[in-house]
């Protein structure tokens, strides 16, 4: 093909994306694909050294919409110049050196990953908000906007004043708003767009967008500094985030981007880069615009963690608790410098309602380290395949049963199952049996039919002899560690059981709170759900986990089998049942001293003022868990008071 064919080819295609992504909000390609045409693009333009008159590289966003009314920007609105690494960064730099030498300072921000919305506040009411548009007009979502919580509707400015930012939907809003949407969204800056590009504002409301806000368009008030504007938009009461940085050297600016680089996987928004830009405004009419971007400031754009690939197959991997979990085979995808092949789709039910068929293009998110999530569908085509409900287990052939969003094997000794279960029981933060890992635990369900963790328990020499590997010094060793292994802690005991969402830290808080296990057993839903850290989900998984027959009947062998656990004993005194928190200091007794006491008399310690506390024993300068306390109206005492408790 030739370069002009290609170019009207990229136009086309680039135009079709960018509709569908600024005009509908719905993408059908990641933003890595579509920046990856746009280059070739721009590198074609420079080469061929035209570009055709529809190009996207002369146009800033995209049209704004009928259904919306419009609004002329009082200031022009631009996108920004990008690159996506340290040595195009030194070439803009190189470029604005030749403007401004030597390289002036520059701020360093995040680049927030949401919906440009330009807010016009007049005689200190916000009068308006639009979206970015093409730049120079925008839509009117005003009422949209207007939902935002936290943003201020007067400010302390009188004059008129274009205030610029992101509209933002928060990681834990979008993660909420997904567990329970009929429709789930792709991702969080689709659900920002989506939330306020529509036309009913509580619609907008539901999701809970944030504005961070990070300049000034028009004002009478001039400024002679970006930080002056980021002071002023704080003084004003605007939210602000992002590690905002003033960086001169190359030391600095790359420790920045190192430093952003390893916040942005904690971050509860999205950034898809950092922004830089010359701090003092004076050189900004030197440096100018282009038709698309101003020359004083650049993008520096991380590695992608979206990409679209080909759903190959579904499969079902069967876990340790029975449940059938669908893993995503994918036609392999590079995500930010990783291949991926896998994908996980949660549960038959997130297939569902993502609406995901065998065949469709579909959206990868990779983040984190965390294992790669189908987000939703990109594309689907005739010949894609609904994915199918399993009704047998595929390694056992039990009937599959469904609970909830959920399918499990009803298999009694599933392969798998038994493995993994076998397997985690004896690993080193559970019974911790030295020398039996997931591979004795199949070599031992396939040769000797071991088949439950009582039958690991009461494992003999003999049923050892002549197992390949396994001669008699292994066979003790291992007898050894399985006796070594009988004597542990209730919370580790509970943890090996593998009850679904009780991790190591789960199975220490509730042991914690209930002291035994047996009293944990006997809890009831309101009771779990009164642990800091347990929800009403796993409240009921527990309670349902010890009402089964066949669990305590398990628990009862287990223990028959000569497990001995060191379990706290409840403690009958005056303070039974009661929990407390410390704050400030106290007259006489130490902290330690007045914790030890509390214990003594069987009350409990928690670190911080929760609903769940029922006593706070206040001191000298307490500080912010008084407040607390005082508000959520949880009695407070003094140290006398204290000791006339427990009668001293
Ligand atoms: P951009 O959105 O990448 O950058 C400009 C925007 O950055 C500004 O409008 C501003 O709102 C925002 N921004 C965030 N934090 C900022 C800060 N601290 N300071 C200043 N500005 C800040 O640029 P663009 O040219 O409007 O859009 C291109 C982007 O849209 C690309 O990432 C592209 O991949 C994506 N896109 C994707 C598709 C698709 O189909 N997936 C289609 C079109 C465009």
């Amino acid at each position: 093909m030739d370069n002009y064919s290609r170019m009207k080819e990229l136009v086309d295609l680039l135009n079709k994306y960018a509709s569908l992504y600024y005009e509908q909000d719905a993408p059908v390609v990641s933003d890595a694909e579509y920046d990856a045409l746009y280059d070739e693009l721009r590198r074609l333009e420079e080469s061929e050294g035209y570009s055709l008159k529809n190009s996207p590289t002369h146009r800033v966003g995209g049209a704004p919409q009928k259904k919306f009314e419009q609004s002329k920007h009082l200031r022009r609105l631009y996108s920004l110049d990008k690159c996506q690494s340290i040595e195009e960064f030194y070439e803009w730099c190189a470029r604005t050196e030749k403007v401004v030498s030597p390289l002036p300072t520059l701020t360093a921000e995040y680049k927030f990953d949401g919906l440009t919305l330009n807010l016009l506040y007049d005689n200190g009411k916000l009068v308006q908000a639009t979206t970015r548009g093409d730049g120079v007009t925008g839509e009117i979502v005003t009422a949209q906007v207007r939902t935002i919580s936290k943003l201020p509707r007067e400010i302390e400015y009188k004059g008129k004043i274009e205030i610029q930012g992101e509209g933002i939907l928060r990681l834990s809003n979008f993660n909420k708003y997904n567990l329970t949407a009929v429709e789930p969204l792709k991702n969080a800056r689709n659900g920002v767009a989506g939330a306020i590009r529509n036309l009913n504002p509580a619609v907008t409301a539901e999701r809970n967008i944030s504005f961070f806000a990070y300049n000034v368009g028009y004002s009478d008030k001039t400024f002679e500094t970006q930080k002056d504007i980021r002071d002023f938009l704080i003084e004003q009461g605007f939210e602000t985030e992002g590690d905002f940085a003033l960086v001169g050297t190359r030391e600095e600016i790359e420790e920045y981007i190192n430093r952003a680089e390893k916040m942005r996987g904690g971050l509860d928004y999205l950034i898809d880069g950092l922004v830089f830009k010359v701090n003092n405004l004076a050189y900004r009419d030197e440096l100018g615009y282009t038709e698309k971007f101003p020359k004083w400031a650049i993008a520096y754009k991380f590695k992608a963690d979206e990409m679209t690939t080909t759903l190959n197959d579904v499969v079902w991997q069967v876990s340790r608790s029975a449940k059938l979990n669908p893993l995503a085979v994918l036609e392999p995808v590079d995500i930010g410098g990783v291949t991926v092949k896998k994908a996980t789709l949660n549960n038959y039910g997130d297939i569902l309602r993502k609406n995901v068929k065998i065949g469709d293009r579909v959206f990868i998110r990779r983040s984190n380290d965390v294992i790669p999530e189908i987000m939703g569908v990109a594309e689907t085509y005739d010949h894609s395949k609904q994915v199918e409900k399993p009704t047998v287990c595929p390694a056992c052939g039990a009937p599959v049963k469904e609970v909830g969003a959920f399918l499990y094997c009803t298999g009694e000794h599933c392969a798998p199952q038994v493995i993994s279960a076998l397997d985690h029981f004896a690993s080193k933060d559970a019974m911790d049996i030295e020398g039996f890992s997931e591979k004795t635990a199949e070599q031992f369900y396939n040769e000797i039919g071991l088949r439950t963790l009582v039958d690991l328990m009461n494992l003999k020499p003999e049923d050892m002899f002549g197992l390949e590997g396994f001669g008699d010094k292994k066979i003790s060793n291992l007898i050894g560690s399985i006796e070594k292994s009988k004597k542990t802690t209730a919370d580790r005991f509970l943890y090996a059981l593998g009850v679904d969402g009780i991790g190591k830290k789960t199975a220490k808080d509730l042991i914690k709170r209930f002291r035994t296990l047996k009293n944990l057993a006997e809890a009831t839903e309101d009771e779990l759900a009164s642990v800091d850290g347990i929800g009403g989900i796993l409240a009921k998984n527990i309670v349902d986990y010890f009402s089964d027959e066949g669990n305590r009947k398990l628990v009862a062998d287990l223990l028959e089998s000569g497990i001995i656990l060191e379990e706290k004993e409840e403690i009958d005194g005056a303070l039974k049942g009661l929990k407390f928190v410390l704050t400030g200091s106290l007259p006489t007794l130490k902290r330690g001293e007045a914790t030890l006491l509390i214990e003594q008399n069987g009350g409990e310690v928690a670190s911080s003022v929760s609903k769940t506390v029922d006593i706070v024993l206040a001191g000298e300068d307490a500080g912010s868990k008084l407040q607390k306390a005082e508000k959520l109206g949880i009695k407070i005492i003094s140290e006398d008071e204290f000791l006339s408790m427990i009668g001293k």
